[in-house]
């Protein structure tokens, strides 16, 4: 039913998934740029289909509804909430027979700019394992969002700014809703604010929120920007800032030295470790395999008593199913 040749494909139906080179039909989990390329024929959720149009400009789409099966040939395809940005989708594809998830980037758990994920049961598991580390257990969400508007509300008592460093799709709207959601204003960098308007079309209202301009500076707000390694022009007027870092990468030791950033703050848009595991739990696959992942993760899995297996870019395989 699918194989994988530096990327996951549909074999009958020659569905590509995620691929970053052109294909002829791709499904596209969600909008971050290392999972699109301008196929001639895209598969996506709707939210996704207006990102991808917002940056690769308008190209044919066939849209995805959460929860509503499409056929392709013999093949039923469902695009599944996956928890990760606005949009994002995990795939599952059933011949009938048996049943592929293949989950894209995702998070479990609630998100306040991004629908629920639910996996749902499938005999194979192709599964994103970025955190699939122990080390990379996150604390709580409540306690993450608590220390977040702590480090911001203490910034502003002081006169700083809080300048939080958040990618521009995703992350950056997260942030946004959160600190607007506890009464606190934001600005946010052009380059936010225009996927954000994209947010808004998709009924994700973010709050009290405006584009920074620098002629006004940024008063008593707190300011969103994208990470300083993505070029994004600085904003002028800012003169005493509290710089915080948002990531999952926060749980490394010494993060806010490499980050070079004031705070790091471990609000992540991927599963944790025990989300990984969560996940596995919850499919109940016969086979698994991991993506993006370290292959430390494929072992302790294998240890648990599951058939998991490592998918790594430059190899080509032809995999079956259980
Ligand atoms: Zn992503
Ligand atoms: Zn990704």
């Amino acid at each position: 039913m699918f194989h994988y040749d530096r990327g996951l494909k549909l074999t009958s139906i020659d569905l590509a998934v995620d691929f970053r080179r052109r294909q002829p039909r791709g499904f596209i989990s969600h909008a971050h740029t290392d999972h699109m390329a301008k196929h001639e024929l895209a598969f996506c959720t709707p939210a996704t289909a207006a990102l991808y149009h917002y940056r690769f400009g308008e190209r044919p789409v066939r849209k995805m509804e959460f929860g509503v099966a499409q056929k392709w040939n013999e093949i039923e395809l469902t695009a599944l909430p996956a928890g990760h940005v606005l949009g994002s989708a995990m795939l599952l594809a059933s011949d009938g027979n048996e049943r592929l998830l293949y989950t894209g980037d995702f998070k479990l758990g609630p998100s306040a700019t991004s629908e629920q994920a639910s996996p749902p049961k499938a005999d194979v598991l192709v599964m994103e394992s970025t955190f699939g580390d122990p080390k990379y257990r996150l604390p709580p969400r409540e306690e993450v969002i608590a220390e977040l508007l702590r480090i911001v509300t203490e910034a502003l008592d002081r006169g700083s700014t809080p300048l939080i460093q958040a990618y521009v799709l995703g992350k950056a709207q997260e942030v946004t809703k959160i600190l607007t959601s506890a009464g606190i204003r934001v600005l946010q960098h052009p380059l936010v604010h225009r996927i954000s308007q994209i947010y808004e079309k998709h009924n994700c209202s973010l709050g009290n929120y405006a584009e920074y301009r620098d002629d006004e500076g940024p008063g008593q707000c707190a300011v969103v920007v994208p990470p300083m390694t993505q070029k994004a022009q600085r904003l002028r007027g800012i003169n005493n800032p509290t710089t915080i870092a948002v990531t999952g990468w926060a749980m490394d030791p010494g993060a806010k030295f490499r980050l070079r950033v004031d705070h790091a703050v471990p609000l992540s848009d991927h599963a944790d470790y025990d989300d990984l595991l969560a996940c596995v739990e919850l499919v109940q696959p016969h086979i698994i395999y991991c993506t993006h992942g370290p292959e430390s993760f494929v072992g302790r899995l294998q240890k648990l008593g599951h058939n998991a297996h490592l998918l790594s870019a430059g190899r080509q395989l032809r995999l079956k199913f259980a």
